[in-house]
């Protein structure tokens, strides 16, 4: 029996289509159904296609060609009725298809999915996609049964989908979903107006992330988050991006602090929540802000943004601050010290000047804190306190402090060879040096360079929560091993652990000036008695920093402290006036 047109279709339909192939015919705009016979060249049978609505039209009727006609002629005469009207037969797209086709049959391959993609006359872009599936016929000739789809569609869907997929990974936070820092900045440049960057981050996070986990750390980040998203208007034109780990910006098109500040306090007031839903101590956030217009590159308002926000850092009743002229002042003035660095160490700016600690029993010198000055034009140019700090951030403090201790070591050695009576001179170790494996073998190298025995060039190291890391340990450890004797610097200031302390081999504490300060006070002095106590039951020797009085020393005298070092007895002086409290 005659087969129906429909029934025709359907059975090509089961035998030609797979799943994904068939998706992808539904969202096309055309689909036609063919037999080909490619030995002869022509279209065999009566010719259907299907359009996007699910139509059945007779192509042949369509195209006004009866079959059989020549399989070239069919196909452009079809694109050009069904698909695109302006497909000119010079594309000639097909052209080579019946010869691969027949090729692949002799090689044994049956099944074929062709692509072709072409641009028209008038720069529209065209995806056309075939399957054929290869037989014989009862007379020998090579046959195929065919589906052209026009993907045109579908490749855009595709492509715009790709594009969407890019700009999400190029301008979208995958914590957050908001936009990432680039984002910010496009969306800041095309917008065009003045206004004020708000730096944000989130107090002590990385605690929160090593003590909860790094999954509660993004969940922190997304409340927080979502909290801009509610407090800043963004349809107002308010902007907001997580730049990374805990570091927040946001933009409003106003200079009116009020404002600002208002907006700063929403957030702020509704942290408990987040504290209160994910059962974390309080999240406390800080705030910087600086102004911006569009002659101003963002990046430069942004750092400014983060200046004024470690100045709120350091605030006892606010936990925002405003980027003000003299935190310009002070940029300008660091990135001085900073250049400046390498001429000073060329033209010897750096001298190093004494602090000798005192034994109050018989006030005699017992020892010397070899202390760092910055001298230009004869005048201390910056106090160490000041260019140190700015050295420890940039890193060029672990070289500069090899420089101050060779220095220290050559001068010992000079001293002896003169013949003059040496004593222990401590030098200061920054943190950072205690992270490098090598660093014990470089301060080895250059003690025993200048032949000076190490016990005559003591390091100080500044107490630390550090103190509690495993490399802090190994590496004092092996300075210990190599013969050097080590102080804790500053006992008292920092957050260690007496336990902590303890198994660290420290030869001496050096109790911080604020302990000192306490002097006078029952409670502060009862502290100090105990603790001076403690180090003498270990072992460890005591030298107390920052004293200023007559009150203070005879304290310290009576509490059994054998070492003072402070104003009192003598400030840090240079090497002329050193050598002469020497003899
Ligand atoms: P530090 O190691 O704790 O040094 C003691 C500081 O206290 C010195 O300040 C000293 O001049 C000061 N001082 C001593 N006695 C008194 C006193 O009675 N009253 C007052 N108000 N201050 C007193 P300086 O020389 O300004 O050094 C400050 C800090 O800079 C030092 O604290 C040390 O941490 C660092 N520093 C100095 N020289 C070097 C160095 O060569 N390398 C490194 N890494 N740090 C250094
Ligand atoms: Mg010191
Ligand atoms: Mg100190």
């Amino acid at each position: 029996m005659e087969q129906t047109d429909k029934e025709k279709i359907a059975s090509l339909e089961r035998s030609l289509f797979y799943e994904s192939q068939y998706k992808s015919a539904i969202i096309s705009e055309a689909i036609c159904h063919y037999e080909a016979n490619l030995s002869k060249d022509f279209i065999e049978n009566e010719i259907f296609y299907k359009s996007e609505q699910g139509t059945i039209v007779s192509t042949t009727k369509l195209l006004g060609m009866s079959a059989p006609c020549k399989f070239s002629d069919f196909i452009k005469n079809w694109i050009n009725k069904a698909i695109d009207p302006d497909y000119a037969s010079k594309y000639e797209i097909f052209s080579n298809t019946k010869d691969f086709l027949l090729k692949s049959y002799s090689e044994g391959k049956r099944d074929h999915i062709i692509e072709y993609w072409y641009t028209n006359e008038k720069g529209k872009e065209f995806f056309l996609n075939q399957r054929f599936l290869l037989t014989k016929n009862e007379d020998g000739d090579i046959c195929a049964l065919a589906v052209l789809n026009n993907t045109t569609h579908a490749k855009k869907i595709e492509a715009q989908q790709h594009r969407n997929e890019l700009e999400r990974h190029a301008y979208f936070d995958p914590i957050t979903g908001g936009y990432n820092y680039i984002k910010f900045k496009k969306e800041l440049i095309s917008a065009n107006v003045r206004g004020s960057i708000i730096s944000i981050d989130i107090h002590a996070f990385k605690l929160i992330n090593t003590t909860f986990g790094t999954g509660i750390g993004d969940k922190v980040i997304k409340a927080i988050w979502d909290r801009i998203e509610e407090v800043f208007d963004f349809p107002k034109g308010d902007f907001a991006a997580h730049i990374n780990a805990d570091n927040f910006i946001a933009f409003c098109p106003t200079e009116d602090q009020n404002e600002i500040i208002t907006k700063i306090k929403s957030i702020s007031y509704s942290l408990n929540l987040i504290s209160a839903e994910l059962s974390l101590p309080q999240v406390k956030l800080y705030y910087g802000i600086s102004m911006w217009c569009p002659e101003k590159t963002i990046d430069l308002s942004y750092s400014e943004a983060v200046t004024a926000k470690n100045n709120a850092k350091k605030l006892q009743d606010a936990d925002y601050a405003f980027f003000e002229k003299k935190d310009m002042d002070r940029l300008v003035w660091e990135e001085n010290i900073i250049e400046n660095f390498e001429n000073a160490l060329a033209q010897n700016e750096f001298h190093v000047w004494y602090q000798p600690k005192y034994n109050p029993e018989n006030r005699e010198i017992i020892g010397a804190e070899a202390l760092v000055r910055w001298i230009k034009d004869g005048k201390i140019f910056v106090s160490p306190g000041e260019f140190i700090p700015l050295f420890e951030n940039n890193g060029l403090i672990r070289s500069f402090d090899q420089y101050i201790f060779r220095k220290v070591c050559m001068q010992q050695k000079k001293w002896q060879s003169e013949g003059r009576k040496i004593i222990p001179v401590s030098g200061n170790l920054p943190r950072i040096s205690l992270y490098y494996k090598d660093e014990t073998s470089i301060y080895s190298h250059i003690a025993e360079s200048a032949e000076i025995e190490k016990k005559y060039v003591p390091i100080e190291i500044t107490e630390t929560a550090a103190v509690k890391d495993k490399r802090f340990k190994e590496i004092t450890d092996a300075f210990v091993s190599a013969g050097f004797i080590l102080h804790m610097d500053d006992f008292g200031s920092g957050y260690s652990s007496l336990s902590a302390l303890n198994s660290i081999r420290f030869s001496a504490w050096k109790l911080d000036k604020s302990l000192i300060d306490s002097i006078g006070n029952y409670s502060g002095e009862r502290l100090l008695h105990h603790i001076i106590l403690l180090a003498k039951e270990l072992g460890i020797q005591v030298t107390a920093e920052g004293v200023e009085t007559a009150e203070q020393n005879n304290f310290l005298s009576e509490t059994g402290c054998e070492s003072i070092q402070g104003y009192y007895y003598s400030k840090p002086v240079d090497i002329s006036n050193f050598e002469k409290l020497m003899i």
